[in-house]
């Protein structure tokens, strides 16, 4: 039975129990009408995953709602934002009244979990891409940039690093582990924790911040690229969960931490005299190295030199890109 784009919207999308006050129109018009408050900068992000690339064919489609948002309030956290709207462009093959009721379960538990509101999207016939924008409120001027670290700066990172990687390994069928560990290790590809909390306690404490999707030397680069500095590391810091150091052995773990994506924790830096602030971070978070002047980063391992090849994900340079 063909559903329309009408009845998707009307059945699936129109109904949510996070109504903000915020809000003048939802979803149902030509636009939605929103009031940012007072004294507040709108942060605004946008992720698309397209199946096969940015999930595994054959996700469980609540994982799929869930991540798409998931995605794009880790980019709010790594900003110190509190999330409030969210808009959603959905390109289905064949809509179907089963996959569409898991992925909306998905969705809205965790949008109820961070009072984010639906107010509008799109829905077409296509290869199997969703698109979603969250916006969120940031006190003016204060939001965690990628620029503003310092050489002496201590980094940071929060949770535990690799498992999301090893999870698609096990996927894929690259990598093998069983019971509780496998459910841990693929929960953490499929339903990923965005560290909001963590990211808006960072607002005056943290110089700069990103969240780790393509892996942490990459996403570090960044910090590092735009505030114009390099780093040095401690492999032995990295925070790794027992699950992946018993299924991945020490070397492979450490590869992961470093270079495989889809954490969604944050990274971030914090000067000096800032740091009794972190004892209070609503998450674990592990000190694993210092900033500094010397551009690139340096790996150290029980304070020798380490060797590793691994960088991060990059979306176009794979070798299955062509
Ligand atoms: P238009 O053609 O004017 O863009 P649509 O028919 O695409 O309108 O959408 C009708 C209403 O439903 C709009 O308010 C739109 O924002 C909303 N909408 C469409 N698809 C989605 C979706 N996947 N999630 C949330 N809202 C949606
Ligand atoms: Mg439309």
């Amino acid at each position: 039975m063909a559903l329309s784009e009408f009845d998707i919207i009307a059945r699936y999308f129109e109904h949510q129990r996070v109504q903000r006050s915020d809000v003048a129109l939802g979803v149902g018009d030509d636009c939605a009408l929103l009031r940012v408050p007072s004294g507040y900068e709108l942060a605004v992000s946008i992720d698309t995953m397209v199946e096969g690339r940015h999930f595994p064919v054959g996700t469980a489609p609540q994982a799929i709602g869930h991540k798409a948002l998931a995605v794009s309030l880790s980019d709010l956290a790594a900003m110190g934002g509190e999330p409030a709207w969210a808009t959603l462009s959905l390109s289905l093959p064949t809509p179907d009244t089963g996959w569409l009721e898991s992925f909306v379960r998905g969705l809205f538990a965790l949008a109820g979990r961070f009072e984010v509101q639906l107010v509008g999207g799109d829905t077409v016939k296509g290869p199997l891409v969703v698109t979603t924008q969250l916006h969120g409120f940031v006190p003016e001027g204060r939001a965690l940039r990628r620029s503003g670290a310092s050489a002496g700066d201590a980094i940071f990172v929060t949770g535990s690093l690799g498992d999301a990687g090893l999870g698609l390994a096990i996927r894929q069928g690259l990598a093998e582990a069983d019971g509780a560990d496998r459910d841990y290790l693929c929960s953490r590809l499929d339903y990923p924790e965005p560290r909001v909390e963590a990211g808006r306690h960072l607002l005056g404490a943290a110089s700069a911040a990103i969240d780790v999707s393509d892996g942490l030397l990459a996403d570090l680069g960044h910090i590092l690229e735009r505030s114009g500095l390099g780093a040095r590391l401690e492999v032995e810091k990295l925070p790794l969960s027992a699950a992946l150091r018993g299924h991945a052995g020490e070397e492979r773990a450490i590869g992961l931490a470093l270079s495989s994506g889809d954490d969604y924790e944050l990274c971030f830096t914090v000067p000096p005299d800032r740091l009794e602030l972190i004892d209070t971070l609503p998450v674990a978070a592990a000190r694993i190295g210092t900033v500094e002047a010397e551009a690139g980063v340096r790996l150290f391992r029980n304070g020798n030199a380490y060797r590793c090849a691994g960088r991060g994900y990059d979306h176009f340079g794979g070798p299955d890109d062509g």
